[in-house]
């Protein structure tokens, strides 16, 4: 995300829906398993086929091996249809928003049947014609896990679009994804080319027609910016077309979402140069380097709010640069004058409402804690880390402790009190440089 936005601090709490168990005569087949919870079965691909038209949708979700039988998936306000393996109907239980299935401990694939709902808060589809999941919503678009640890490479198909729309989204996510980085777009979209990178990435924007002066100032470095990313961070995964797509979220919304290949920024924004940048930036951190704990939210957008002044100063407009950081330590500024705001980095795991820590706090103060990382062991030096962090955790996820790490890896240097004192607490160092 580039910025909070108030809607999505409104998003209400997850939907419940009618439990419902399916009618397999489980007695007449000794062989039978009965619906069994596991949260942390692996959810190794997951195949989606959604249909605007119908709004109903098919997943094929390949569950990986587990010690014993069961897997639950979340499945939101979903219309659970049927639940099949190998053509045979699985048991399947339904409690509120989790759905329970009879599978033995081998890998299996699943295919669900169900229906959906258009979702207008940022929590599912819309009918602006976008899909927005972050942080915990992908259970209102297919059954999901909805974890950012828990990764899962993706293909989807959107069909039926209404007559003269295109449904813009990645074919395929060929690398371990959180679940909200999957998106689609919906409506009368143009595609225009920026050109390869050094790398050969094409990169492109889908916008509408009369959106081409915003896209054009928007978009005037994104190539550039992607292939120094590329070039300086290591080589991208998510595919060799990527892009921003303007996202009609409406009511004055701004910034963007990582959903990358294809990310989303706020068709108010499409001519922000600095939101195009920080949305490609998560498709290193946050996105290929997804988020260990939903307390490790400052690692994704401290990097990504980092890249987004950082690149802009190595490929935009002279003088573009200084401003983003001048703009980044006003901002700093303004939290120090309020008491440091709040604490970035929870110490914790699993226990905090990331909606809860969603704030410019983790984005202005993970910035600049990076900025200071970098200041005390040198550019250089700092890059170089940047890429051996990114590089070590090839579809994985990670958190800011593994970042400390890979900084005392690369240059011998122990930035772990500096990230307490930059972002384990409310205040903010006097000194821009970690001591
Ligand atoms: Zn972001």
């Amino acid at each position: 995300m580039r910025r909070p936005a108030l809607a999505l601090l409104l998003a209400a709490a997850a939907c419940g829906g009618d439990d419902a168990t399916s009618a397999l005569d489980a007695g007449a087949d000794a062989a039978v398993i009965p619906p069994t919870a596991d949260v942390t079965r692996d959810v190794v691909a997951t195949g989606l086929t959604i249909d605007l038209a119908a709004m109903s949708g098919t997943a094929v979700i390949e569950l990986g091996a587990s010690a014993g039988p069961g897997a639950s998936l979340e499945v939101g306000d979903l219309d659970i249809r049927a639940v099949r393996a190998d053509g045979v109907d699985v048991p399947f239980a339904r409690t509120g928003a989790q759905l329970d299935l009879g599978v033995g401990a081998a890998p299996v694939a699943i295919t669900i049947d169900y229906g959906w709902r258009y979702h207008d808060d940022s929590d599912g589809a819309a009918a602006a014609g976008f899909t927005l999941t972050w942080p915990y919503y992908c259970g209102n678009v297919f059954p999901c896990r909805s974890l950012p640890a828990d990764g899962s490479r993706f293909t989807l198909a959107v069909t039926n679009p209404p007559s003269g729309q295109t449904a813009v989204y990645p074919a395929t996510i060929p690398t371990d994804a959180a679940a909200y980085q999957l998106a689609w777009a919906v409506g009368p979209y143009v595609r225009t080319s920026l050109g390869r990178t050094t790398a050969g990435t094409e990169v492109v924007v889908w916008a509408y027609a009369n959106e081409a002066t915003a896209v054009t100032a928007g978009t005037k470095h994104l190539r550039a910016a992607f292939d120094w990313m590329e070039q300086h961070l290591g080589p991208y995964r998510f595919g060799a077309e990527v892009g921003s797509v303007s996202a009609h979220w409406g009511g004055g919304a701004y910034g963007g979402m990582e959903h990358h290949p294809l990310w989303h920024v706020a068709s108010d924004a499409m001519g922000d140069e600095s939101v195009h940048v920080h949305e490609a930036a998560h498709g290193w951190f946050g996105d290929g380097i997804r988020l260990k704990c939903w307390e490790d939210f400052v690692l994704s957008e401290g990097a990504a709010t980092y890249y987004e002044a950082r690149v802009i100063e190595e490929v935009g407009d002279a003088g573009a640069g200084t401003a983003a950081w001048a703009a980044l330590d006003q901002e700093l500024a303004n939290l120090r004058a309020s008491g440091g705001g709040a604490i970035a980095w929870p110490q914790s795991c699993g226990q905090v409402d990331v909606l809860t820590i969603f704030t410019r706090v983790p984005y202005v103060k993970g910035a600049l804690f990076l900025r200071a990382v970098e200041r005390k062991i040198g550019r250089a030096m700092f890059d170089a880390t940047m890429r051996q962090f990114y590089d070590a955790h090839d579809g994985e996820a990670a958190g800011v402790a593994d970042l400390v790490d890979a900084v005392r890896a690369t240059s011998g240097y122990d930035a772990a009190a500096c990230a307490q004192a930059w972002l384990a607490q409310r205040a903010i160092p006097t000194d821009l440089t970690c001591p």
